[in-house]
């Protein structure tokens, strides 16, 4: 008889940031410490990844314990905590995404997903070597000054290759040493510049302070106009958290619009905070990255994906303009970045604030129930008040044919210029036309691979598919006809606008902002400064200069078209149209005198544009609310949206049927569709929609996750999204 004896190898599963759900089985090789969290390197097929320990694999499937590749190394970074790991399966589970995809958002740092290299520096020891050649004699110009210098910086600087490095190393005229940690960022000051608040802002001051230091989970909704002094209030709980050593996360829904905001920060606690978004270069990733996990990075003012940052001790969440749709991602995971950090706070046990002028209607429904606590703040600070509001009934006071800014408006921008003030003429179209079409044959110019109408931008001097990118020179005779010069422009754009603007308004000087125009961050920043200071008359924006900007010289605001929003069947129609446009007009009188709002509309009987007119808030919450119940729309009910796209009509259709004659029957949840989508082509691909409709109390991702075990997988060009909670239905 023989005896098997097995050692006991310890296994662990390790997560891997690629496309998978599943983890993977190690052996640990003896020595190595590990635990769930530990960072290591793990060979996955002919590559080494970086990967994650998921968990302890106490009974591995014995078959495999002698074929199970082993743990390469540890990786020197902290751990991912707990509370990050369960976070990372909580939005996996949620969304219906891989968890390795989710996992992937946490060790994004760098290029790659790999621990950071200790950058190696060079100096110069000793007297130069015997040999000499031009290279060398040109590193050592560089190395001269006997300091400390990055190797890779050295040779750049040289133009030599960092070769020429290594065989002065081995000469002994130079040495490697390892260049020192960058210092960490200074701590925020809680007490540099605190404002006074007045006997207004004071309850929800107290309030702000009481919630932010109740370490527990708790949600607040920050409420107040735009202009009443959120972002102050907000910036105690801040110094609260600055107060104990704490982390603070700070979402924002478009990183590249928050100059403003750093300065801010800087002038109420004496340091900028931390940015994360995706323009970061590599290396300030990985140095954030790591500041943040190792705790020495305190405040982090970021985009959608800062969420999934390893925190090490992360100790409240502020989501500013919560309402904002850019917190939907609708690529890779589909998630909700304020849902998710509401989720994020619930699991690190920690408060979290939401702030907004304009609620999402399911944070106002919370608000309402009690579930989360409002903090109001009644008015605009300093006295301002809100802009008045008035409907231009273009039925009856249109402006000229081919032209777009109605007599009333022209005549108010008029007035506004000649004060020496600001006006906006807000148009959420980039380009100068959303058509162009042959008068002669009639011949509309769309998109070769997208159901779209392509869109004219005379900057550029092209057409453009704002669905695929696809462009085209804007041709002088018709593809179709022949005619030559017979090309119209059909409907306004931003760069159109400011066409009429100028010929309008020869004096005034005018900008254009829309996110097409806009080269980096930094430009953006620069003009947005530009118009801050004064030094523009009338600014033309898309809902780029709808967002969080304080222009203290601006006082009208023209909506040039306030039904844009209202004409597409998606639910949320609505309550995007009256955020949006409440923001726009909300740039007006924020520091002296009166605003005024002016909406140019073919409906001024609809009931977004008569509460935005009667500034009453509540009568459209409560009218929107009503419907939504009404329908079982969110918050009612839960929505899931399955998109099936693929190179060909028929079997993209085929196989979206299939998926819905094999959705399981449940009785509180109604699969609808397929129907072909809104926009039915996308870069050459069909597109199908079935929408998934649930009670409020149904499970909604067990149910998904049944239907699709029971379906087929999509093969060949043939793509299955699943988008829960969809913000958009396009
Ligand atoms: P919101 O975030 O609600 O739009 P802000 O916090 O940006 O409002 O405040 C609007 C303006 O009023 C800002 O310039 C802000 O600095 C100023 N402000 C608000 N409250 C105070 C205060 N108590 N003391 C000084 N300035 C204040
Ligand atoms: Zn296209």
């Amino acid at each position: 008889m023989r005896t098997i004896v097995t050692m006991a190898r310890r296994i662990v599963d390790v997560l891997v940031p690629v496309a998978l759900d599943q983890s993977y089985s190690y052996a640990v090789p003896a020595g190595l410490d590990v635990a769930p969290g530990t960072v290591v390197s793990v060979p996955l097929g002919a590559r080494n990844v970086t990967g994650v320990v998921w968990a302890d694999n106490p009974a591995p499937d014995p078959r495999l314990h002698n074929r199970l590749k082993e743990i390469g190394e540890v990786v020197d970074v902290p751990p991912l905590r707990e509370e990050l790991r369960r976070f990372i399966d909580w939005v996996a589970r949620y969304t219906l995404s891989a968890r390795g995809m989710v996992l992937r958002m946490a060790l994004r740092r760098g290029e790659q997903l790999g621990p950071e290299r200790v950058r190696a520096g060079v100096r110069l020891v000793s007297a130069p070597p015997a040999r000499m050649t031009a290279a060398r004699r040109r590193l050592l110009a560089v190395v001269a000054d006997g300091l400390l210098h990055g190797k890779a910086d050295a040779a750049r600087e040289a133009g030599v290759s960092t070769g020429v490095i290594d065989a002065l190393v081995d000469e002994g005229t130079l040495t490697v040493e390892p260049l020192p940690k960058p210092p960490a960022p200074p701590a925020p000051d809680p007490s540099f510049a605190a404002p006074d608040f007045t006997p207004e802002q004071e309850p929800a001051v107290a309030a702000m302070r009481a919630h932010a230091t109740s370490d527990t989970f708790r949600v607040a909704l920050l409420d107040g106009v735009t202009g009443s002094g959120k972002t102050e209030v907000y910036f105690e709980a801040v110094a609260e958290m600055a107060r104990r050593g704490r982390q603070v996360l700070i979402l924002m829904p478009e990183i590249a619009l928050t100059g403003q905001f750093l300065d801010r920060f800087a002038a109420r606690f004496g340091v900028r905070p931390l940015e994360w978004h995706s323009e970061l270069t590599p290396r300030s990733r990985a140095r954030t990255w790591a500041q943040v996990a190792d705790g020495e990075a305190r405040v982090v003012v970021g985009a959608r994906s800062a969420l999934f940052l390893p925190y090490a001790d992360l100790g409240l969440i502020v989501v500013d303009e919560e309402h904002d749709q850019a917190y939907k991602q609708d690529e890779g995971a589909h998630y909700h970045a304020r849902d998710m950090a509401v989720v994020r706070a619930h699991i690190a046990k920690i408060p979290i604030v939401l702030a907004s002028a304009t609620p999402s209607v399911e944070t106002e429904v919370n608000a309402r129930t009690g579930r989360y606590q409002r903090i109001a703040l009644p008015s605009r600070f300093g006295g301002q008040t809100m802009p008045q509001i008035e409907a231009i009934d273009l039925r009856r006071e249109g402006a000229p044919r081919g032209r777009f800014i109605s007599p009333p408006l022209a005549q108010a921008v008029r007035i506004a210029v000649e004060r020496g003030e600001q006006a906006l003429l807000f148009l959420n179209r980039r380009g100068y036309a959303p058509l162009t079409l042959c008068r002669a044959c009639g011949h509309r110019f769309a998109c070769t691979i997208c159901d779209a109408w392509l869109v004219d931008h005379r900057f550029r001097n092209r057409l453009v598919c704002h669905h695929c990118g696809f462009s085209m020179p804007r041709p002088h005779q018709c593809p179709q006809c022949g005619a030559e010069d017979t090309l119209a422009a059909i409907g306004p754009g931003v760069e159109r606008l400011q066409e009429e603007a100028a010929a309008l308004f020869p004096e005034a000087r005018t900008m254009v902002l829309s996110s097409d125009l806009i080269t980096s961050i930094e430009t953006m920043r620069a003009e947005l400064a530009e118009i801050a200071e004064g030094r523009v008359d009338i600014v033309i924006g898309t809902q780029l200069v709808a967002k969080g900007h304080h222009f203290p010289r601006l006082n009208l605001v023209g909506v040039i078209d306030a039904d844009l929003g209202l004409a597409n069947g998606d639910p949320r129609a609505a309550e995007r149209t009256f955020q949006l446009l409440n923001q726009v007009i909300g740039r007006a009188g924020r520091e002296q005198g009166r605003g005024l709002g002016f909406l140019q509309t073919h409906q001024p009987e609809h009931p977004v544009i008569k509460a935005l007119v009667a500034c009453d808030r509540e009568a459209f919450y409560d009218s929107e609310i009503l419907s939504r119940e009404r329908t079982g729309y969110p918050p009612f009910g839960r929505l899931a949206a399955l998109i099936v796209s693929g190179g060909e009509r028929p079997a993209t259709e085929g196989f979206a049927r299939r998926l819905a004659a094999l959705a399981p029957r449940h009785e509180q949840i109604a699969v609808l569709g397929p129907a072909e989508a809104p926009l039915a082509v996308i870069k050459g691909r069909y597109r199908f929609r079935l929408l998934a409709k649930a009670a409020r109390g149904a499970d909604l991702s067990s149910y998904l996750r049944q239907w699709m075990a029971g379906a087929p997988k999509p093969t060949g060009s043939l793509k299955l999204e699943i988008d829960v909670d969809p913000q958009s239905f396009l």
